[in-house]
């Protein structure tokens, strides 16, 4: 039964086009073109069954949108999580496609998700679970069709299930159908840090704005799992203070500055931080957003920062590492106390970028060494954010609806090159 005190849930796919529609009305596009680019061009749900260790059957729901491909393949990860549904992959799959867009790489926007709660399963109750679900979505995944890719509790390891599963029913060994694999199997050098580190650049341009050195900069970190873990490592190796790191449960928090290192190797090793052990002090979730301190990375789940909470940001600088952590209304009230925002579609984009560079390496059978990666990563995140922030400083208007503003008008302007058909 649902909990009547418990406030209702924002819904994710309302947000996104909330947010379109306040981009849009800085933008002049036909609004024939604007309704193609924002409809939802390919649903798929698929119920499932997974057998479970003890033997006996269990049913499992999952989704993938493919929310549009006109400038390329349908793009974009795929979560394992209890509260997955449709609306929230909806509005993942949406902001896919606009990501991939302000990166101006050749990809569509999708997203996929099984309603599971992974910590509860075994590896191979996982690995049923994972080949299953790629058996479902045969018919609509493939390297020129649609590329999934890790994301909230999703690894490498279920990247090489997929890789394996897809193969093994075309008959050959197809490396370019997931992106996010481990390097023995085609996975590209970088990959597993480029979300953090886009993070991390993206922050670094954000800096220089507001005049802001990195070093000594006190940090708090909402996530320690691939995207925010890795992030406070960049920031730390720069000198920041990352005064606090959390988990679902909650974190822990220093204002000295905390072992990043120590902190993460706590947290994998006994899957919980242990303040006594580190120096640091218990703090929730939610007091971690109102922390005082120079840049706030929300790095988990999608609306964190809401009305209820944004007036309490005392932050500076807010990088968006997860997908959708603030909503509209909170939007307002941070632009209002001139936070500056890092907008999630160009902040967390780091990792579809070099997702784009192992999928061009599996295309054509090269690999690139690491600083190759990296410059190129550093090069689109930076070019990016400097044309959000030009069009941001032009038009007088938030980094979220620059961001969003650029990547539906490339989106917008090839779909008005292909036209429709017939
Ligand atoms: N799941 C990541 C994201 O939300 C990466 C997607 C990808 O590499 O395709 O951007």
């Amino acid at each position: 039964m649902s909990n009547p005190a418990a406030p209702a849930r924002l819904n994710p796919a309302a947000m996104a086009r909330q947010q379109v529609a306040l981009a849009s009305q800085h933008l002049d596009i036909d609004p024939g073109v604007m309704q193609k680019i924002t409809a939802t061009k390919r649903e798929l749900t698929v119920h499932f069954p997974v057998r479970m260790d003890d033997g006996s059957l269990r049913m499992f729901t999952g989704y993938r949108v493919q929310h549009n491909d006109t400038r390329g393949p349908f793009k974009g990860g795929i979560r394992y999580h209890p509260d997955t549904e449709i609306d929230e992959v909806r509005a993942l799959a949406m902001w896919m496609t606009w990501k991939a867009a302000v990166v101006n790489i050749p990809f569509g926007g999708a997203k996929g998700g099984v309603q599971c709660n992974p910590k509860e399963m075994s590896p191979r109750e996982l690995e049923r679970l994972t080949r299953r679900f790629t058996w479902e979505l045969l018919p609509v995944l493939g390297p020129e069709r649609d590329i999934p890719a890790p994301d909230v509790y999703t690894n490498p390891q279920v990247m090489a299930w997929i890789m394996d599963t897809y193969s093994i029913m075309h008959g050959h060994t197809v490396p370019g159908v997931v992106t996010g694999k481990p390097l023995e199997l085609g996975g590209s050098l970088g990959r597993f840090e480029a979300t953090g580190r886009g993070v991390f650049i993206t922050a670094c341009e954000a800096a220089k704005v507001l005049g802001m050195n990195i070093e000594g900069a006190r940090v708090a970190v909402q996530g320690s799992g691939n995207v925010g873990g890795v992030a406070a490592r960049f920031f730390a190796r720069a000198g920041a203070k990352v005064v606090a790191i959390s988990d679902s449960h909650g974190g822990v928090f220093n204002a000295k500055g905390l072992d990043v290192e120590r902190v993460l190797s706590c947290k994998n090793q006994y899957q919980c931080f242990i303040s006594d052990r580190l120096e640091a002090s218990d703090i929730t979730n939610g007091e971690l957003l109102e922390l005082d301190c120079d840049i706030l990375v929300p790095a988990a789940l999608e609306c964190v920062i809401t009305g209820a909470n944004a007036g309490k940001v005392r932050a500076r600088i807010i990088v968006e590492g997860a997908n959708g952590p603030t909503t509209p209304e909170a939007d307002e009230v941070l632009h209002d106390n001139r936070v500056f925002m890092v907008p999630d579609i160009l902040a967390n984009a780091g990792g579809v970028t070099v997702s784009y560079f192992e999928w061009v390496q599996n295309l054509q059978n090269l690999l690139w060494n690491e600083e190759e990666i990296d410059r190129r990563l550093s090069e689109i995140m930076r070019k990016a954010f400097n044309e959000v922030l030009a069009i941001s400083q032009q038009k007088n208007l938030p980094m979220r609806i620059a961001a969003l503003m650029l990547g539906i008008e490339r989106v917008a302007k090839a779909q008005e090159l292909r036209g429709v058909y017939p």
